[in-house]
């Protein structure tokens, strides 16, 4: 098979220079394509117009003028979640997740609110692209989003309750393949809005593909490409101690780092997270420690509940005990259903997230839960699992003979 060619949106600030100059163009004009590709989603050399025509004219006789994916569906929740499909380059899938912020999501106080938004303007239907099934009415009120990326089709973790990780690890994102994720988002959201904060929270885990992940966010943080503040980007990880050091290193603790804990005790984490638990817990803390994290900031740590599994008093007191000297705030996400998961997960009590959430903040941990966002287009944490499948939770279930 022909080796797939590199796609704009991958090559690095250095990738772009030396191509610009290869060309016997000046260096800065690598500057100007990235600010093409990154900040303004524009893809075909055509189209920028401050470079010069011969420029141009090369660049668009070597470089396709779309991305080598397609938006396979776009399904939108009845709270204004968004889930996006993305048909990659080999057929493979994955997804993305556009959330309207709420004044609830503003709850660091270490953060500064995002740029205030006006409500927008009475909504036409989405435009450009296909959707399947008709769309409800939807209640974008705010200009700014969330946006949930995936690194990887599949996930090799098989956390028990995620269902990304039940189809097993299929294969990783490249670098542009995770960027290209910004690009649709944005175009499907056109003048509806745009991304204030990026969780890297999708499909995968960010940091089993580490270097693909460090290359997306050098362009994603940088000032002449995608220009978005390295504060407005968070990491989610199962904990793996060596990406957790390369990312503070790379980015001087600027990148927000989300820990996904879920519990303390060997056991009830062998029980959830049985990759990651074959590492103790506290090699993780050692390198959440290390992490350079600048003044004010705080590393989320987050656990889901699951009922009768880890959502006790006594885990809550576990996992106090584990976090005792460790600047974070922690954030509950009871645990989403989705068809297909073990039978013995299931939602937490609203009381034994209360009295989990009392335990935590009685120790002076700042907590907050995490509402479902987008459950009924499977689109809240842990539902997606990168291959369109209506979209809809739950789907009727097979009454077989
Ligand atoms: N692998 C990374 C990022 C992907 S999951 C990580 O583990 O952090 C993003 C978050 O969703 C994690 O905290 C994960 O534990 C949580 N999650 C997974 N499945 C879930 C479910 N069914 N209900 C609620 N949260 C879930």
């Amino acid at each position: 098979m022909p080796e797939r060619p590199r796609q704009p949106l991958e090559l690095s600030r250095a990738d772009l220079q030396a191509l610009v100059e290869s060309l016997g163009q000046p260096r800065y004009r690598g500057d100007q394509i990235l600010a093409w590709l990154h900040g303004r989603d524009v893809l075909d050399p055509a189209d920028m117009t401050d470079l010069p025509r011969t420029l141009r004219e090369t660049l668009a006789a070597a470089w396709s003028p779309t991305p080598d994916s397609t938006v396979a569906e776009v399904a939108v929740s009845t709270d204004g979640t968004t889930r996006i499909d993305l048909s990659l380059h080999d057929a493979a899938c994955t997804q993305t997740v556009l959330i309207p912020e709420t004044p609830d999501d503003v709850e660091d106080e270490d953060d500064t609110p995002p740029p205030a938004s006006a409500a927008l303007p009475a909504l036409p239907p989405l435009p450009v692209l296909p959707t399947p099934s008709p769309q409800p009415p939807i209640p974008w009120t705010r200009s700014t989003f969330t946006q949930c990326l995936s690194t990887q089709v599949g996930c090799a973790f098989g956390c028990a309750f995620c269902r990304s990780g039940s189809v097993g690890f299929v294969r990783h994102l490249s670098a542009g393949e995770i960027l290209v994720q910004r690009h649709w988002a944005r175009r499907t959201l056109a003048e509806r809005g745009d991304i204030a904060r990026t969780v890297v929270m999708g499909i995968g885990e960010p940091l089993h593909n580490l270097e693909a992940l460090l290359a997306a966010l050098r362009l994603l943080a940088d000032p002449r490409a995608g220009g978005v503040s390295p504060r407005r980007i968070t990491v989610s990880t199962i904990g793996l101690p060596e990406g957790i050091r390369r990312l503070g290193e790379e980015f001087e603790g600027r990148i927000g780092l989300a820990w996904s804990l879920h519990a303390a005790d060997e056991e009830t984490r062998r029980r959830l997270l049985p990759a990651a638990s074959r590492r103790p817990v506290a090699e993780v803390v050692a390198a959440l420690r290390a992490y350079p994290l600048p003044p004010r900031r705080r590393i989320t740590v987050e656990c889901v509940l699951v009922g009768g599994v880890n959502d006790s008093v006594h885990h809550a007191r576990d996992v106090v005990r584990l976090l005792s000297g460790l600047r974070c705030k922690a954030n509950l996400i009871p645990f989403n259903p989705w068809l297909g998961a073990k039978t013995d997960l299931a939602a937490p009590a609203v009381a034994a997230v209360e009295a989990y959430r009392e335990t935590l903040a009685a120790a002076g941990i700042s907590v907050f839960v995490r509402k479902p966002r987008g459950a009924d287009v499977l689109a809240a944490c842990g539902q997606l699992l990168g291959t369109s499948d209506g979209g809809r939770f739950p789907p009727p279930r097979d009454v077989g003979g």
